[in-house]
């Protein structure tokens, strides 16, 4: 797209989310409240994921390594999130995930794309994890997808949308707990036809036990990037497995 297109274009995007809020001004995701997609009172209420947590997968914990990391560290170098699942984090990742609200990505993007500065690992390039086609089309787009575009936005970072792909397959929310999510997810990408190399940073919506993530590291790894790192807007906490830290 020329630059004279792509400037119409974002003035028609304006000028159409203008007009979509005077019909629909914006309400809080979590409170209904009206005038923002969060309102103060439920941004005060959200809790960022600080430390101290585990340095490779998130997990809240007081070492450096959980006990799962140092049995087997995952194919990701290391993941971050800007806030712990629950309340209007939670809410958000809802609204954009199964309501349609995908207007709430921009401000879910830029806290992502804040916290990859600070935490500025060597990455070139941004993966979304994918979804499966089917459930793409039902949806309109992939929140994944949204978000990374937001994050390269922010940072001038290149976005690879096409990276991965997902073959069809049970959703991972379906799964009852850690060990059928890893089993399910095992095999669930590939190869997708825009080729990595060198630092990828994987960008997901929410992280539950790092499975979906390891699973699309291993493939982007056997693809040719030399080191994979993941960055979601909200971390779940893991919950006590036996075997697991
Ligand atoms: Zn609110
Ligand atoms: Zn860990």
């Amino acid at each position: 797209m020329t630059p004279a297109l792509v400037r119409q274009r974002t003035l028609a995007s304006r000028l159409w989310s203008h007009a979509v809020d005077a019909v629909f001004p914006p309400r809080c995701v979590s409170c209904r409240s009206f005038g923002r997609f969060v309102c103060h009172d439920c941004l005060a209420q959200m809790v960022r994921a600080e430390h101290p947590r585990c340095g490779v997968c998130w997990q809240p914990i007081a070492d450096r390594r959980c006990q799962q990391c140092r049995r087997q560290q995952p194919a990701f170098t290391a993941v971050r999130s800007v806030y712990a699942f629950g309340g209007p984090a939670r809410d958000l990742i809802h609204a954009l995930k199964y309501s349609g609200v995908s207007a709430v990505a921009p401000l879910m993007g830029e806290e992502m794309a804040g916290l990859l500065l600070r935490w500025a690992p060597d990455v070139s390039t941004i993966v979304p994890v994918p979804m499966a086609g089917s459930r793409q089309r039902r949806r309109g787009y992939n929140q994944s997808d949204l978000l990374a575009r937001e994050i390269g936005r922010f940072t001038g970072i290149r976005v690879a949308g096409r990276a991965l792909v997902r073959r069809p397959g049970p959703s991972q929310v379906e799964q009852p707990d850690e060990a059928a999510r890893r089993a399910n997810v095992g095999d669930a990408f590939a190869a997708g036809r825009e080729p990595v190399g060198g630092g990828v940073l994987l960008v997901d919506d929410v992280l539950t036990t790092g499975a979906t993530l390891d699973a699309c590291a291993r493939v982007l790894k056997s693809e040719g990037a030399d080191r994979v790192y993941g960055l979601t807007f909200a971390r779940e906490s893991r919950k006590a497995l036996p075997n697991s830290g």
